[in-house]
Formats: structure tokens, C-alpha cells, sequence
């Protein structure tokens, strides 16, 4: 288990120093399968990803019950949902990365540029908002991602999956500069005069 958790401690300072998840904002979690019932292992609430410790992952079962001492992020059950439907799914990244989390708050939708597969949709799967923490938007946020990859919570962040850790990090990553470059070309298309 040591190592599971290092993981995420790793993955946590990686996505930290590229400002993915300012302040104590954010959280990650991984399944570890097993067949007396899957275990996850969660960052904690109320804690920067940038410094987390060994001790301050929580594991959990599939209904929430604690298996070790600590207060898990308040999304845990927005994770959990995700597990319980998506079999395919091992590794859940949540941000409010500043300019995904942008789009997210504005009337316009993320595309999706090519590198994850096969593109059915061109634009980023979003549900509508959702309190965060609540289990409307567990229950929502479940439902909404259906076989994606990736989820866009309106007015509130990003969710990224898949079935590890370095995957949905990556996509995490992906996305966030997906939604800069957007934001780019939208900039300078309304910046007529500058040539
Ligand atoms: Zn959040």
C-alpha cells in the first residue's frame, strides 16, 4: 500500500507545481482491487496536494467506510460513485485548474483537441452545477461522465479518470492546457488590430 500512496503524494506535488491545484484545492484518488472488495486510497480535505505525507492518505472501502484514521476529501463520495459505475476506472484526478475551471464558469465549452483517443464529441462532456461536496453531484458527476474520460463541473472544475494514476494526471494536464490554448485563439481572433 506504501507504494499506492506514494503515488498519489507524488502525483499531488506534480500537478501542484504546475499550479493545477492552487491553495487546498483539488484531490485525487486510487483503487486498488481486491477480491474481498476494493480498497481506495484518498488526499485528505482541507490539505494542499503540494505537501502531502504518507500518513495523510486516507483509505477507504467502496461505501465510504474508513479503514484508517483521517478526515478524507470532502468529494469522496463523488469519487466512490465513479468507481462503483466505471469498472474501467482506477484513478480519479479533481481540479479547479484556472483555465478549464475559466471555461467552466463561462457560456463557452472546451473542445477537444486531439491526443485521447478517438474523438466521438467535439467538445468536453459538462454537467450543470452541483454543490460541491453534495451528493447531487456524486450522483450527477457519475452519471454525466458515462464512458468519458473526462467531465467538466460548470462553475466549479474538472474531473479526469482512468485506469491509472499517470493517465488521468497526464489528461489532467491535458486538458488544462488544451483550455490555455483555446483560450489563446479566442483572445487574439477578438484582437483585430494587432497585425
Ligand atoms: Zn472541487
Amino acid at each position: 500500500m506504501k507504494k499506492n500512496v506514494q503515488e498519489i503524494i507524488n502525483v499531488g506535488n506534480n500537478i501542484f507545481n504546475k499550479n493545477l491545484v492552487s491553495g487546498k484545492s483539488g484531490n485525487i484518488s486510487k483503487r486498488i482491487k481486491s477480491a474481498n472488495g476494493d480498497i481506495v486510497a484518498i488526499t485528505p480535505t482541507l490539505t494542499s496536494l503540494g505537501n502531502l505525507k504518507q500518513e495523510d492518505i486516507v483509505l477507504v472501502d467502496l461505501d465510504g467506510n474508513l479503514l484508517t484514521k483521517g478526515k478524507p476529501s470532502s468529494e469522496l463520495f463523488m469519487h466512490l460513485e465513479i468507481y462503483k459505475k466505471r469498472d474501467d476506472v482506477s484513478a480519479i484526478v479533481h481540479t479547479h485548474s484556472p483555465y478549464a475551471t475559466g471555461f467552466a464558469f463561462s457560456n463557452k465549452r472546451i473542445k477537444r483537441l486531439e491526443g485521447f483517443g478517438e474523438i466521438k464529441d467535439p467538445y468536453l462532456p459538462y454537467i450543470e452545477y452541483e454543490k460541491p461536496g453534495s451528493d447531487n453531484l456524486a450522483i450527477k458527476a457519475s452519471e454525466g461522465i458515462g464512458d468519458s474520460d473526462v467531465l467538466v463541473l460548470k462553475k466549479h472544475g474538472v474531473i479526469c479518470v482512468g485506469e491509472n494514476l499517470k493517465e488521468a494526471e497526464s489528461l489532467a494536464i491535458f486538458i488544462e492546457e488544451s483550455a490555455k490554448t483555446q483560450f489563446i485563439t479566442y483572445m487574439l481572433n477578438s484582437a483585430e488590430d494587432m497585425i
